[in-house]
């Protein structure tokens, strides 16, 4: 063995999440299940092998109440029906009952009768029409390998085994991962996959988790146990710091308390230029736990709710009664303040475990959000339905999110149009003169701006996709993420020239995407005229502090010089010496 000093080694990765977090690695990755076993048993052993077999469902079914218990308490009852799913399996007659019949009758091993009915139940699955039943196949599956680890005397690598606080370490993180985790314990991420705006980041900033992602293949150099530190702002990880590191890194930390501590003063102040303008910032919201008290005195209103979240966290597709509740709750929360409530935007990164759509080569060009809303008419007759009705206890507004075509936006304009005659001849109220907008984050959007803006009442600019859209990369790939920049001048003359255009037409225009809540892009969008400013709650104060600092004459000359920029470092760098 060597006696070589352990080397403090340093990986790069992209900051999705703010924050300088030490501890210890807990790397969290699904081995190789183990398929080694007899598949025949003698017709003597079938008692014992009955006994085995039970003893492997309860300590799955105790693992399984331990894992629904800590996610109710850390994530709410919602989520931890995912996990319900599986339990439900393992009670289940056409499943574990037909296990225990293979043994008996067929005298298969218990390890072959699991493989068996898996098998059986997964071919007639995925004969069915019914994308909820075709998605039970992940509950069979998962219940699966968890008894047969319990059979093969193997832990199942559930993050239960998280039992104090650590830095996670995985290859990505799935919602159904994220359900299980135990926020007490886990104190930041770092994966090998992702990039700035996909799912895990959103969810991590939101849960206000540091976050490192696509790191790549220097995953493979953090072992289990090591001491990390991770600095989610900057996107490092470093791998066994030396002293003079953690004392760099506490300092750090230090200030940013500090800095957090003034900027605590901002948070119920209006957002103020140094020259007196105002700007309206909102928050975006997905999880019911992102809601805090006293959010609701510190910005104008939601600019974007994600109800896809609603959707990825159940186990079916919510009902209507359910969306309407969900709704309606988020409405009273926010009292008289506008709520953009945006139609279902999956696809993409974004996938439900109960339906599983067909595996396309570039899914974010493909059948995502409206255009699959516009496909499957009675789920967004459903989704529409349901904001109606909830829009008489708050002030919504509807957002129809990756409008391309004019003729998308009059098909989804038609189809509310018919869900509010619907309800009128049901004599159910609802808000008439419920808002109606769109994301515009497809180029064909900034492009016929003017076209647009006569048929919305407002636009609210989705940076995340635009930024891919227009500049050719893929938010999701860490490998072209140094391409992936809103500060690059084609994705600033979009905005520009959107905003113009809407403003011409007297419509207002939020933004959503990541870009509204840094405070470099401060002084770009406040020229530019940007009416609402919708971000994770966690930035807003930060970016009240940076327009407290500005004035729109400086700001003004600002965007006048970067229209004339050829690169984003350039554009950067410009905005950086107005900010720091
Ligand atoms: C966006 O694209 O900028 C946006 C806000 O939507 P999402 O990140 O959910 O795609
Ligand atoms: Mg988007």
């Amino acid at each position: 063995m060597s006696n070589l000093p352990v080397r403090e080694k340093r990986i790069a990765g992209i900051g999705v999440s703010q924050g300088i977090r030490f501890g210890r690695a807990f790397l969290y990755a699904l081995p190789e299940a183990k398929v080694s076993f007899p598949e025949r048993i003698e017709s003597h052993f079938v008692e014992t092998e009955l006994k085995r077999l039970a003893s492997a469902k309860d300590q799955t079914l105790s693992d399984l109440e331990r894992i629904i218990e800590i996610s109710k308490q850390t994530l709410g009852e919602e989520k931890s029906v995912i996990i319900q799913g599986q339990r439900s399996m393992l009670n289940d007659p056409a499943f574990y009952g037909e296990i225990v019949k293979h043994v008996e009758k067929k005298m298969f091993s218990p390890e072959k009768a699991v493989q068996s009915v898996v098998d059986q139940l997964t071919a007639l699955f995925e004969k069915m029409n019914n994308a909820y039943v075709k998605e039970r196949i992940h509950d069979v599956k998962d219940a699966a390998n968890r008894l047969m680890s319990h059979l093969q005397k193997n832990s199942y690598p559930d993050l239960t085994q998280l039992m104090e606080p650590a830095i996670l370490i995985a290859d990505d993180l799935t919602p159904s991962v994220t359900v299980q985790l135990d926020r007490r314990f886990v104190l930041g991420f770092v994966t090998r996959l992702g990039g700035e705006t996909t799912h895990t980041a959103i969810l991590s900033r939101s849960l206000g988790i540091p976050a490192v992602v696509g790191v790549g293949e220097a995953l493979a150099e953090i072992e289990h146990g090591n001491e990390l530190i991770i600095d989610g702002t900057l996107g490092v990880c470093i791998v066994n710091p030396e002293p003079a590191t953690t004392q760099e890194y506490l300092t750090k930390l230090q200030q940013e308390e500090a800095f957090e501590e003034r900027l605590s003063a901002f948070k119920q102040q209006p957002a103020l230029t140094a020259d007196g303008r105002q700007v309206e910032m909102a928050v975006n919201i997905g999880m019911p736990e992102e809601f805090r008290e006293g959010i609701v005195d510190e910005v104008h209103g939601v600019g974007l709710f994600r109800t896809e979240f609603l959707f990825m966290n159940s186990d079916h597709f919510p009902t209507e009664e359910e969306q309407f509740a969900a709704y309606k709750k988020v409405l009273e929360q926010w009292k008289d303040k506008p709520v953009v409530i945006r139609t279902l935007d999956i696809g993409g990164d974004k996938n439900l475990s109960y339906w599983q759509l067909p595996k396309e080569s570039n899914p974010f060009l493909g059948l995502r959000a409206i255009r699959l809303c516009l496909q499957e008419r009675e789920l967004f007759k459903t989704q529409l339905r349901a904001i109606l009705r909830a829009s008489v206890f708050g002030r919504a507004k509807i957002m129809f999110p990756m409008i391309t075509t004019i003729q998308e936006l009059r098909q989804a304009k038609a189809i509310t149009e018919e869900v509010k005659a619907a309800l009128r001849s049901d004599h159910i109220a609802f808000d008439e003169s419920c808002e109606i907008g769109i994301m515009a984050e497809v180029p064909s959007v900034i492009q016929l701006a003017d076209r647009f803006a006569k048929e919305v009442d407002f636009f609210s600019i989705g940076t995340n996709d635009l930024v891919q859209y227009t500049l050719a990369v893929d938010r999701m790939n860490e490998k072209v993420a140094h391409l992936y920049d809103y500060f690059h001048p084609a994705v600033i003359r979009s905005i520009h020239s959107l905003i113009q255009a809407a403003h011409k037409e007297g419509k207002w225009v939020g933004m959503c995407g990541k870009m509204a809540g840094d405070p470099l892009a401060a002084p770009l969008l406040l020229a530019m005229g940007l009416d609402e400013w919708s971000m994770d709650g966690a930035s807003v104060a930060k970016q009240k502090f940076t327009l407290s600092s500005l004035t729109m004459p400086v700001s003004q000359a600002l965007l006048v010089r970067v229209l004339n920029m050829d690169t984003a470092e350039e554009v950067r760098s410009a905005a950086k010496a107005l900010i720091e």
